[in-house]
């Protein structure tokens, strides 16, 4: 529990419609100072916690501190990190710890990296850095490069959780609680692709495929992948469909622009699904032919 309190002083006018409530600097400022008092007492807590012997009881002694920093979307928050030595009492692989490294296994907090990676998904990472900084309390740390480091890091930890096997199903076939397919009718998948710039070499382009599942009474689900990296588009897909409640083996509708690349992405969907060229293309080949 924290006991700690946070004195807060607001010196406002109130003489121009400007000056009524709170503003972005007040809001920055107030939640600032609050996150800096609330992870302060945290870490101190969860220190005190852990500088006695879990075997014994006796106060450890301590060997010095060192600094970290925690990145949260109230500001970066600077903290000492002790550490002590270890009791003699029972058998240790090292001499000393640092209690803090067990609680901050990561130096930047679960939430903020959700919203940069969320809006870097969307817009670029110059433009999520700068929203980010217009309305959080984050402008000493938050910039493109670091927008871009952090979404590359979620999207490894995706990568890795959706495994490496090229198949969305078992050795054994698919799971006995899957849900039965529906027809393929009934799920519409879309797909365009588009070019893109190389990052780090200006003169090269990469194909990325977007796509977007539909099927009845589900909430629609987007992917995308870059299909001469990607290791399991199949895999990938199938994530899909599971997060949508479906069963990974449903045959799909696939409606694509008919270029040869989204048309062979269809070889990835589960078997029994069947390409359609989209309307706008139809009618657009009619309209040549016209
Ligand atoms: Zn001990």
């Amino acid at each position: 529990m924290i006991r700690d309190e946070v004195i807060l002083q607001l010196d406002k006018s109130d003489d121009r419609l400007e000056a009524v409530g709170l503003c972005l600097k007040d809001s920055e400022d107030l939640l600032g100072r609050l996150q800096h008092a609330v992870v302060e007492a945290q870490a101190a807590a969860y220190v005190s916690r852990h500088r006695r012997c879990s075997a014994c009881g006796r106060c450890l002694r301590g060997k010095g501190q060192y600094p970290i920093v925690f990145r949260t979307a109230f500001g970066h928050v600077p903290l000492a990190s002790p550490r002590f030595y270890r009791c003699r009492c029972h058998p240790a692989d090292s001499r000393t710890f640092s209690p803090l490294a067990k609680l901050f296994t990561e130096h930047t907090a679960p939430e903020l990296l959700y919203l940069e990676s969320r809006w870097a998904s969307l817009i670029s990472f110059g433009m999520t850095a700068a929203l980010l900084r217009d309305v959080l309390p984050v402008a000493g740390t938050t910039n493109p490069e670091t927008v871009r480091q952090h979404l590359h890091t979620v999207a490894t930890r995706q990568n890795a959780d959706l495994g490496t096997g090229e198949l969305g199903l078992s050795e054994d076939g698919p799971a006995a609680d899957q849900p039965s397919p529906f027809a393929r009718e009934a799920v519409i998948v879309g797909i365009d692709d588009g070019y893109l710039w190389n990052w780090h070499d200006k003169q090269k382009k990469f194909e990325v495929i977007v796509g977007k599942s539909m099927a009845e009474d589900r909430d629609d689900r987007y992917f995308g992948l870059v299909r001469s990296q990607d290791a399991a588009p199949k895999r990938r897909f199938c994530e899909v469909l599971r997060r949508q409640g479906l069963p990974t083996d449903q045959p799909v509708t696939v409606l694509t622009d008919g270029g040869d690349s989204v048309r062979a992405l269809v070889g990835d969907m589960p078997a029994g699904s069947e390409h359609q060229l989209d309307w706008f293309h139809v009618a657009m080949r009619m309209t040549v032919l016209g």
